[in-house]
């Protein structure tokens, strides 16, 4: 699936259109350069799945937690992480439950679920993305 936003608002819409086909388990890889759009993305999808907390960027603390009306969403940001072992001293292997949705920019994982959303976006103007999404439920790439 193919998609192009043209503000923060119509990708907040575009990420809770996503977040209504999640049922846990799933991995959502964000790919994009720094100012992409990532984090706006996520708080989008947070606030779809009934987070009330103020969603922050992940950058320093590497993981962060949020509990939605059914699902746990984890926001991961692996940028600074250099060697994998760090990931498994985080725990992350135990992410990947039926009732969480885990969120990763950056991804350095060799290990993930079965369901894998890969999400790449393109900057391609001041205030337009270019979405490509593959792995959802409702498509068959
Ligand atoms: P990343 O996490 O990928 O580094 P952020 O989400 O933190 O990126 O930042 C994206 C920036 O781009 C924000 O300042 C946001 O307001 C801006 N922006 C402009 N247009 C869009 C759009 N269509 N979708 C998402 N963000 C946009
Ligand atoms: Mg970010």
């Amino acid at each position: 699936m193919i998609r192009t936003t043209n503000s923060e608002l119509e990708t907040f819409a575009l990420a809770e259109e996503i977040a209504h086909t999640l049922r846990g388990g799933e991995a959502i890889l964000l790919c994009g350069t720094l100012g992409a759009g990532k984090t706006t993305f996520t708080k989008g999808l947070a606030k779809a799945l009934g987070v009330t907390k103020m969603v922050v960027s992940p950058t320093f603390t590497i993981i962060k937690e949020y509990q939605g009306s059914a699902l746990t969403l984890y926001h991961i940001d692996m940028y600074r992480i250099e060697d994998e072992d760090e990931l498994y001293e985080l725990g992350i292997e135990e992410l990947y439950q039926k009732d969480t949705v885990t969120v990763i920019e950056w991804n350095k994982m060799q290990e993930l679920p079965d369901r894998v959303i890969r999400i790449n976006i393109d900057v391609t103007g001041e205030n337009q993305r270019k979405w490509e999404i593959s792995g959802l439920e409702s498509d068959n790439n």
